[in-house]
């Protein structure tokens, strides 16, 4: 089949990328000049793995063009997939500017019948704003019909994800539009789940929210395991072995970041205050997480009283390891607090360093590697858990730093290795080592 994907971010351009993969012909296009121009060489603006080798494969199959010109990717195609941004607007509702220009852009430039699939984060009731941008703006007398296809792939395994979903949740009006939208995606013979526009919409947000939520509760969990003595990573196997509870999504640290988790809840909280709901639950998820991403600043004030001209080795930026994504990654509230303290901060990222030069505070300091952060610092914050930061031994930190003081927000060392070579350690749920 012909297909459009509007916008290229890690959504978008894996989407295209991968439906290539599968044999259909497609046009990814956005208003991003210089990022068109890029990918056309078959370079990735995003580092996600194995995305770049797929999308060079599929251009040289000719399955897989990128353009800026709306015309040319609309006509002849039978499903336009809308994968643009739905970021957080101050008062927290999700911003849906780029979508309803997309809706314009497509209405206007089609020169046949389509089925327009939503696949950006969008509240309940947008599928239908979109329909009714759609009939107004449409270019001739054909039909659309518009599909809610929630993406749920993650960054830093997107590709994966993709081949290998638990779920393709199908969302339509008309079952002829939901059975094309099937029809795509049958080669990658993952169940599909069909429901109502306005379900498909919702699942997105409800699966969001309670990932969050787990996480905010094993992390409420490891703050009471601290007071009283007991080893949350013990307690989440523990729980995990029940299936009711899985096991997954129960790491205890400085809570989520990214580009979906914070947004997503926020605006779940606000779509539920449009029909006078006030959804508790999910503030208090959000409130635990703030406090959450204070907490190494907290535990080295504890341990130093003043952070005032200490040297600090901040070890990881990206909000998760595998991806270069800044979006609300800890590490920008981390370092805004330490520079704010007085402290100088020494930052080690091993792909995200560019993106995070826009975030965080100008006095930071980059270096290439985490040895190098390490030497004649006053302590160690490990923000991201990267394999570069996990393989470092208690030599890299006691060669290194004045004295081996790590605060671990990710649990990345084991307590005995760090008791045996005397090193000062402060992780999370866990005793501290001192
Ligand atoms: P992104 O910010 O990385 O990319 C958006 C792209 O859209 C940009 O390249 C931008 O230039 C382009 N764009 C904007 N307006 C355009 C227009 N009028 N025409 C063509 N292109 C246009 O966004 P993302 O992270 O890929 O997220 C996209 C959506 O998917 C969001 O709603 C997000 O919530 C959702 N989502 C994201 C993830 C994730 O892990 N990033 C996972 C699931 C769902």
């Amino acid at each position: 089949m012909k297909i459009a994907v509007v916008g290229t971010g890690y959504v978008g351009l894996v989407t295209g990328v991968c439906l290539s993969e599968i044999g259909h012909h497609v046009t990814c296009v956005d208003i991003d000049e210089q990022k068109v121009e890029k990918m056309r060489q078959g370079i990735s603006p995003i580092f996600e793995p194995g995305l770049e080798e797929l999308m060079k494969n599929n251009i040289d199959r000719g399955l897989l063009t990128f353009t800026t010109n709306h015309k040319e990717a609309f006509s002849d195609a039978h499903a336009a997939y809308i994968a643009v941004g739905t970021p957080q607007r101050e008062d927290g509702q999700a911003d849906l500017r780029f979508i309803e220009q997309v809706a314009v852009d497509i209405a206007a430039n089609l020169t046949n019948d389509i089925v327009v699939v939503t696949k950006s984060t969008v509240p309940v009731g947008t599928n239908e704003r979109v329909k009714r941008i759609l009939l107004k703006n449409l270019a001739g007398d054909y039909k659309v019909d518009v599909v809610s296809n929630p993406e749920f792939l993650r960054e830093g395994s997107a590709v994966n994800d993709t081949f290998k979903g638990d779920r393709i949740v199908i969302g339509a009006e008309n079952p002829e539009a939901a059975d094309l939208i099937e029809a795509v995606n049958k080669p990658f013979g993952i169940p599909v789940f069909k429901t109502d526009i306005r379900s498909a919409e919702m699942i997105k947000y409800a699966s969001n929210a309670f990932l969050a939520t787990k996480i905010s509760f094993i992390n409420e969990i490891a703050n009471l395991c601290e007071k009283l003595e007991a080893n949350v990573e013990d307690v989440a196997a523990g729980m995990g072995m029940d299936d009711r509870i899985g096991n997954k999504f129960l790491n205890a640290g400085i809570g989520y970041g990214g580009s979906c988790f914070p947004k997503d809840t926020s605006a779940l909280v606000q779509i539920a205050s449009y029909v006078q709901h006030d959804f508790n639950l999910l503030k208090s998820v959000i409130e635990v997480n703030k406090v959450q991403q204070h907490m190494l600043i907290q535990k080295a004030k504890t341990r130093f009283g003043s952070l005032e001209g200490r040297r600090v080795a901040l070890l990881g930026l990206a909000f998760k390891p595998n991806t270069d994504d800044m979006r609300e990654a800890a590490s920008i509230v981390l370092a805004q607090e330490l520079v704010k303290e007085g402290a100088e901060v020494v930052a080690y990222d091993p792909i995200s360093i560019e993106n995070a030069k826009k975030l965080l505070p100008a006095q930071t300091v980059y270096v290439n590697s985490p040895e190098e952060a390490l030497l004649a610092a006053d302590f160690a914050f490990i923000v991201t858990e990267w394999k570069e930061v996990k393989a470092l031994t208690p030599e890299d930190f006691k060669e290194r730093m004045k004295l081996p003081i790590i605060f671990d927000g990710r649990n990345c060392y084991n307590l005995n290795e760090m008791e045996k070579h005397n090193i000062e350690y402060y992780s999370v749920g866990r005793k501290p080592v001192n």
